[in-house]
């Protein structure tokens, strides 16, 4: 089933998710529906809060869909170490429209649980990490405009106030 995105400033965006907790049925409808709404968004990473779930959930792909070993679930994840720094662009479903350079680390090792609640640890780099450190600070409430300069901040705020007015946000 394809959930509904919500989009800034929604406040359950803005709000630490809950500790996942059952790694039950209603989890797994949870992932799978976040992959099937990821997917008709042509996203590559999703938060539960995303979809209006307060939770520490998140599912990642970079191939899209298009390859199962992409497939990443990420319950309750912490990064435990990072590394190195790169400057890139990045995007966000809550933020339509919006893509600015933000600075992220180059590398990450994390700690997660998959959907049967199993801990397992990663690493990432590139793309991988910062799609990992984009969809962890969702868990925490953080949000990728606030990682922006102060002035690339304002500049969208402003050009998301302007669409609001017109109705196109
Ligand atoms: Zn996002």
């Amino acid at each position: 089933m394809i959930l509904k995105i919500v989009k800034y400033p929604e406040p359950v965006l803005s709000q630490p998710g809950e500790p996942v907790t059952e790694f039950n049925a209603e989890l797994r409808k949870l992932v799978a529906d976040m992959f099937e709404t990821t997917y008709a968004s042509q996203g590559i990473g999703l938060a539960a809060p995303q979809v209006g779930v307060s939770k520490r959930v998140t599912t990642i792909d970079l191939s899209m869909g298009k390859d199962p070993k992409d497939k990443l679930v990420l319950i309750n994840p912490e990064i435990i170490q990072s590394e190195g720094k790169l400057y890139e662009e990045e995007g966000c479903l809550s933020f339509p429209e919006i893509r600015e350079k933000v600075v992220r680390a180059a590398k990450v090792s994390i700690r997660a649980q998959d959907e049967k609640g199993k801990w397992f640890e990663m690493d990432g780099d590139d793309l991988l990490a910062r799609c990992m450190q984009h969809e962890i600070d969702h868990l925490d409430g953080m949000l990728f405009i606030f990682r922006m300069s102060g002035l690339k901040r304002d500049l969208n705020l402003r050009k998301i106030r302007k669409m609001q007015r017109d109705g196109t946000w």
